[in-house]
């Protein structure tokens, strides 16, 4: 516990069978409702304060801000649908909440700099709003720490990677608090490890957007299926701030999307940190069929589930078995995100990266035999500490040879706190620049011709709902590209045949051919 400081003790709280929300712990006291007592009075709360604690009508508007991956969207959502639960709303508009919750981001240095700005910037809304709570979640949370008061004073709520389902308890604690007319100046703290906490981002909002925007139907989920990674990147703060590999059991996942299925939705991406890793610790391969692949497996098993995608997966989960699975589960679709990071073997090795780009070359080989339609996407790093020219120009002839689809490159840049942190040797901006110009220039040629030759084909594409006006329909083929086109909004949820008029770089425009799939009504 950090001295002087707020820490709702919520584990305690529920070991003494307690309300989650009724109380604030500071070093030996509780704070309930409406006074101070000793730790051991808890028991005497009264019904009417229970009742105070969590019945209160007011301060209850949230609104969540995510800042970087899909890991991120996800535990914004298993929030908010916990908060929704426990009768808070979420909004779409910033300036109309109570509650604002950033879910932050630590890939680089400049992601956290800029959470820190916003949140700066917010804490001004307590001069005019005294009651408005401020919240910083998630990997940056994580990383930072107490340490974040110094920059941020006035934050309510610092909670980290392994503690999202303790938020709607600690806001039901300041709500409490606050009706109760207790002086909160304090910060609530919690960082900690928590065992089991990869299985508590299970809820889904369904109905909504996490920013509070209503959705016809829900078609499409992202089910978190393992957190943490223990691979040690050499220029990754994942394993720091997401802690150890750990799975959630494959029976809660499969009722999960069971569940999802039964709603409607149609495709489910399963998500971790390394998501080829799922379950290595906690079930045996049976017949070279790695857990990850039996997961796979019993989703595609469930009627209702369409399509089937994951990410983000390592190399090295590439074995013969995931490949195979690409020529037998229909389901599965043929879209990969294979993390690259650099075609050198050097920088892989200076990197921590357990392969080779002969070894990833023929994993792309291996998948596309398995599977003559499939389309990649990769992360490379341009610029890692001591790239030469001719070890970037082996990253650019893979990148050419693999012919992404897609691509997040990125120009190297310093991440305090790994090790790549401390090499020397760095590359210059303009170098990096032209670096990653290079790769640009490579991936937007390869990514026109993959689209301009789908022009006059005939995809199937599952109806996701309306695009940004409103007016059009989107929606994404089984390779992942986005298409526009009208349709009915019956079709929502819908796998439909979408003939291919025209392409961009990104996306599909095309007219679906609708004989024999319109509905009844
Ligand atoms: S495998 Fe991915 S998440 Fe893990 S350390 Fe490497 S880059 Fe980071």
């Amino acid at each position: 516990m950090a001295g002087g400081r707020w820490i709702a003790d919520y584990n305690s709280d529920r070991a003494n069978g307690l309300p989650q929300s009724a109380c604030l712990l500071r070093n030996d006291r509780i704070i309930e409702g409406l006074g101070v007592v000793e730790r051991r009075g808890l028991s005497d709360l009264t019904p009417s304060r229970r009742w105070l604690a969590t019945t209160l009508p007011k301060v209850n508007r949230v609104h969540i801000r995510t800042y970087g991956c899909q890991m991120n969207e996800r535990d914004s959502e298993a929030v908010a649908a916990m908060l929704r639960a426990r009768g808070y709303r979420i909004v779409a508009d910033e300036n109309e909440c109570d509650i604002l919750l950033l879910n932050t981001c630590s890939v680089r240095d400049a992601a956290e700099q800029k959470a820190i700005g916003k949140a700066g910037y917010l804490q001004q809304r307590k001069k005019k709003q005294p009651d408005f709570v401020l919240g910083i979640l998630g990997c940056m949370a994580q990383n930072r720490g107490a340490s974040l008061l110094e920059q941020l004073p006035d934050v309510d709520l610092i909670i980290g990677t392994q503690k999202f389902h303790q938020v709607p308890g600690y806001l039901d604690n300041l709500r409490a608090a606050r009706e109760a007319g207790l002086p909160i100046g304090e910060t609530i703290v919690d960082i900690a490890e928590e065992a089991g906490s990869q299985n508590t981002i299970k809820d889904h909002l369904g109905s909504e957007t996490v920013s509070g925007e209503a959705v016809e139907r829900q078609v499409n989920a992202f089910v978190s299926i393992q957190q943490g990674c223990n691979m040690d990147c050499a220029f990754c703060i994942v394993p720091k701030t997401r802690g150890d590999e750990r799975s959630r059991p494959m029976d809660d996942i499969v009722v999960e999307c069971q569940a999802l299925a039964d709603r409607g939705v149609r495709e489910i991406t399963l998500l971790g940190q390394i998501v080829t890793s799922y379950g290595r610790r906690d079930y045996v391969h049976t017949d070279g069929i790695s857990p990850f692949v039996q997961l796979i497996e019993r989703v595609h098993a469930i009627a209702g589930v369409e399509r089937i995608r994951f990410t983000s997966p390592h190399p090295r989960g590439f074995k013969d078995d995931l490949v195979a699975a690409y020529a037998r589960l229909r389901k599965l679709c043929p879209y990969v995100h294979l993390p690259l990071q650099s075609g050198s073997n050097r920088i892989l090795r200076a990197m921590n990266r357990p392969y080779t780009r002969e070894r990833y070359q023929e994993i792309v080989d291996a998948l596309r035999a398995a599977q003559p339609e499939m389309y990649f996407s990769t992360d490379v790093i341009v610029g890692f500490p001591g790239e030469t020219e001719a070890e970037f120009d082996e990253t650019r002839e893979l990148f050419e040879a693999c012919n992404y689809d897609m691509a997040y490159i990125f120009k190297y840049s310093i991440r305090t706190g790994t090790p790549a942190a401390e090499l020397g040797d760095q590359v210059p901006d303009e170098i990096k620049e032209q670096r990653n110009q290079r790769l640009l220039q490579i991936l937007q040629r390869n990514s026109l011709r993959r689209t301009a030759a789908m022009v006059g084909t005939t995809e199937e594409v599952l109806v996701e709902g309306r695009d940004k006006s409103g007016e059009r329909f989107t929606g994404r083929t089984r390779g992942n590209r986005v298409c526009v086109f009208d349709a009915d909004p019956r079709l929502i949820g819908e796998l439909v045949p979408l003939r291919i008029e025209r392409a961009t770089v990104s996306t599909l425009y095309g007219e679906l051919v609708l004989a024999g799939v319109e509905r009844e009504g």
